[in-house]
């Protein structure tokens, strides 16, 4: 990247001669004569001497020669005398010999070219106005000089760059330098205060192809899509991206001025032959300039090759995407599948023991703050050794493997069944009772017990022992999952001592603590229903499956059934914070909650009696008068009454 002050203040930046300028004012000017142009042209008299020979150039076809100023100016018209009289003034005599001499001859070769397109597409579109759009195709690539001039050794590594497919002259620029040509000659046009449609169509002459064709064939952007076209033309004449120059013209003319193939193919011959007597007229060389039939070969191919590369990039593309996209699914599904295994025993699906510590871990620590019950269930296979020994390793695993579907049916979805290793299995028991967790281990020991294992048809008796331990973690108690595991281990060989396939439950809590949550049990509305036979125990464990009561602090369960106010809360808070202890063996202990109470607000935390109708009702168990009727009486009956307010029913 460059400063691009370095150009504007440059000496070697090209200025406009005073008769130029004066030529560009009468130009600007609708009222001026041919006798203004002449005149002024004669206060230069080598601009002068150029004209005349200029004027007895093959262009105009002039049968008997121009001697005379006058005539010659008539001959060329305004506007083209005044492109003369610029281009002799841009003329630089010293950039014709040394290292720039070919790129500024490649400039004038350009400009000439571009010239001839437009002067040619302006007799099309407004005849009375070639001379404007010679003028302005001749100025567009003015940047160019002046680079060429200003910034020489920056600026040739970018043209011989731009020699080779590719990128485009402009876009090069733009990239090395920071700013392209058509930015410095849009500049100098303002400054030499050339008319404004030049000016702004010089701006576009490399726009995008699509902000060109948005312009179509509006007759205010004529001289812009004229423009755009003779740059195009240019390109493809003089540069080596002919492909892309072809597709532009193809674009350009059929959209803005409605030229079909056919004409766009006479158009270039023409352009081209407009070329060679626009190089005479302005002593440019245009030798070099390939035919237009050779030319759109070339382009041709080239265009043949960049839909190639195009399809083959695209289709490359879709691939990479298409990989990339399948990539992404494995990945996915890999990391699904590791999920699984890390949390999964592979042989069984039953979880494996890493995960169930967890879980063990976050239920203890959710028991220990709301001071309820845990239960693990360990089990394991009977003599399975020998089973394996008779029967072969992959007989055990089909052990295995059942035993752990047995174990998932039978258990609640709110339990965890994970394989501890080997033959063992372990559950961690959801809201247990010491009578639920008995069940459940009985169950599960049964339902192995009366399945049909068949080696072929051998049957194989498959029995297992179970050990389970419940305990009600005290505040502040540590250890509590090992130690549950270590009783729930102890019991399970007990009971292999005991015989197998029988069951073993031992409780880690002390006998009030234990009676405590007996009472619990017996005071849940679930069970009182059941007394009541209003519903029987497996619609109501269903039920009960079914619905979770949210969690609520003692303390604000007592409050809302009026049994404490807020003060005494308070209070029972305070003291509970210096020892530590439960808080309703703390309200005993302060005498503001009798253990009834305690016992009802326990019992109401586990189970909801308003959560329970409202489950019932939804299952259409009991009709909703029933329901709340039941709800009332067992208020009524069993709740001990409030001593205060009384906030709802929970
Ligand atoms: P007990 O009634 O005292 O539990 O006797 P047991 O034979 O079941 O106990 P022991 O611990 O002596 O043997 C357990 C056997 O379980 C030994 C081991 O090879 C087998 N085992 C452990 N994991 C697997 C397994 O994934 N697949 C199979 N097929 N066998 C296993
Ligand atoms: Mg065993
Ligand atoms: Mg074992």
């Amino acid at each position: 990247m460059i400063p691009i002050e370095r150009i504007w203040n440059s000496a070697q930046l090209p200025t406009l001669p005073a008769v130029a300028v004066r030529l560009l004012d009468i130009v600007r000017d609708p009222e001026s004569e041919i006798r203004d142009v002449v005149e002024t042209i004669k206060l230069d008299p080598a601009i002068s001497a150029k004209l005349v020979k200029a004027a007895n150039a093959s262009y105009f076809g002039v049968r008997s020669e121009v001697k005379a100023m006058d005539r010659a100016v008539s001959i060329l018209g305004t506007t083209v005398a005044t492109s003369l009289a610029l281009s002799f003034s841009l003329t630089d005599e010293s950039l014709q010999v040394g290292p720039r001499a070919e790129h500024y001859k490649n400039f004038w070769v350009h400009s000439v070219v571009q010239a001839a397109t437009a002067e040619l597409i302006g007799q099309r579109l407004e005849p009375a106005q070639r001379g404007e759009y010679f003028l302005t195709g001749l100025l567009l690539e003015l940047g160019r000089l002046a680079m060429l001039k200003t910034i020489p050794n920056e600026y040739m590594p970018v043209l011989e760059e731009a020699k080779l497919p590719g990128p485009s002259l402009a876009e090069l620029e733009q990239e090395h330098l920071g700013f392209s040509h058509v930015q410095i000659g849009q500049q100098m046009m303002t400054v030499w205060k050339l008319p404004e449609g030049i000016v702004h169509a010089a701006a576009f002459h490399h726009a995008p192809l699509e902000k060109v064709l948005a312009f179509g064939s509006d007759p205010e952007s004529r001289l812009l899509t004229a423009m755009a076209l003779s740059a195009a033309s240019a390109d493809y004449f003089c540069t080596s991206n002919k492909g892309l120059a072809l597709h532009s013209l193809r674009e350009i003319s059929s959209t803005c001025l409605g030229m079909g193939e056919d004409d766009l193919v006479v158009f270039l011959k023409s352009v081209e032959e407009r070329c060679h007597q626009a190089g005479e007229l302005f002593n440019v060389n245009l030798s070099q300039l390939q035919n237009s039939a050779d030319l759109m070969i070339q382009a041709n191919e080239q265009l043949v090759q960049l839909a190639l590369r195009e399809h083959v990039a695209s289709t490359q593309a879709s691939i990479r995407q298409h990989v990339a996209e399948q990539e992404k699914r494995e990945l996915e599904s890999r990391n699904r599948e590791l999920q699984q295994q890390a949390m999964h025993d592979p042989l069984t699906g039953a979880h494996n023991r890493k995960f169930f510590d967890e879980v063990l871990m976050r239920e203890v620590h959710r028991c220990v703050r709301a001071a309820q019950p845990l239960a693990v269930v360990f089990i394991d296979v009977d003599h399975f050794k020998s089973i394996n020994d008779t029967y072969g390793h992959q007989f055990g695993d089909q052990v295995l493997k059942r035993i752990s579907q047995i174990f998932t049916e039978t258990i609640r979805v709110a339990d965890t069944l994970a394989r501890f290793g080997g033959e063992e299995f372990v559950v961690l028991v959801s809201q247990p009772s010491e009578k639920g967790v008995e069940r459940l281990a009985e169950r599960i020991r049964e339902n192995v017990a009366k399945e049909n294992f068949r080696f072929g048809s051998t049957p194989v008796k498959v029995t297992v022992s179970v050990g389970s331990a419940i305990a009600i973690p005290r505040r502040g108690e540590t250890g509590i999952g090992e130690r549950l595991i270590a009783v729930a281990d102890e019991c399970l060989y007990e009971a292999k001592r005991g015989g197998r396939n029988r069951t073993v439950i031992r409780h880690v809590m002390d006998e009030r603590d234990r009676q405590l949550q007996q009472l619990i049990t017996q005071t849940r509305f679930s069970r009182w229903l059941v007394q009541q036979r209003l519903v029987d125990v497996p619609s109501i464990s269903r039920i009960l499956l079914d619905c979770q009561t949210p969690h609520v602090q003692c303390g604000e369960l007592a409050v809302r059934m009026g049994y404490l106010d807020i003060a005494e809360l308070h209070s029972i808070l305070k003291h509970q914070e210096v020892t530590g202890d439960r808080f309703c063996s703390v309200a005993v202990r302060l005498g503001l909650m009798t253990a009834t109470e305690t016992v009802f607000v326990l019992a109401t935390q586990l189970e909801d009696p308003r959560t329970v109708v409202g489950a019932i009702v939804r299952a259409g168990l009991l009709a909703p008068d029933t329901a709340t009727g039941a709800l009332e009486d067992f208020t009524r009956t069993v709740a001990p009454p409030p001593k205060h307010r009384v906030m709802s029913l929970v």
